[in-house]
């Protein structure tokens, strides 16, 4: 069996990532040099990063499931309303001022407690939810 590699990364996590979305679709993969750019990562450039190598009879249907993902990854933060890609995921604060909490408290359920995540965007100061993974679903059933 032989095994390419397809894409480099300088992040432990971010190829870890994407090595569990590649498995999770089936794709026989492993991630090469990962030990070596964890322990020192001043040799990540040295040895040009971790790379997520693929198993050659996967390498087509890999490529196009890393293409999807890449796409999805630009679309999740994008501005729903002004396309801008200046945009954060961030910690939504809570109530504003004791009117509010005693509002929320009184008619909200517990479940309102837990910080809220947003997407916002700032350039026209939208906030949005996570956009969904049905598509990502979708792709690893597939
Ligand atoms: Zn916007």
């Amino acid at each position: 069996m032989e095994f390419i590699p397809v894409k480099t990364f300088d992040s432990y996590i971010t190829a870890n990532i994407w090595l569990g979305k590649l498995q999770d679709a089936g794709i026989n993969c492993y991630l090469k040099d990962e030990y070596t750019v964890t322990i020192d990562p001043i040799l990540t450039n040295a040895i040009g990063g971790i790379k997520l190598c693929v198993d050659v009879e996967q390498l087509e249907e890999c490529r196009e499931l890393v293409f999807a993902f890449e796409q999805q990854d630009k679309q999740k933060q994008q501005c729903p309303n002004c396309s801008s890609l200046n945009v954060s995921y961030i910690n939504k604060p809570g109530p504003k001022n004791w009117f509010t909490a005693i509002a929320m408290w009184a008619f909200a359920s517990y479940a309102v407690s837990a910080a809220k995540h947003v997407y916002h965007c700032f350039d026209c100061g939208t906030e949005f939810d996570e956009v969904s993974n049905k598509e990502l679903d979708s792709i690893a059933e597939a």
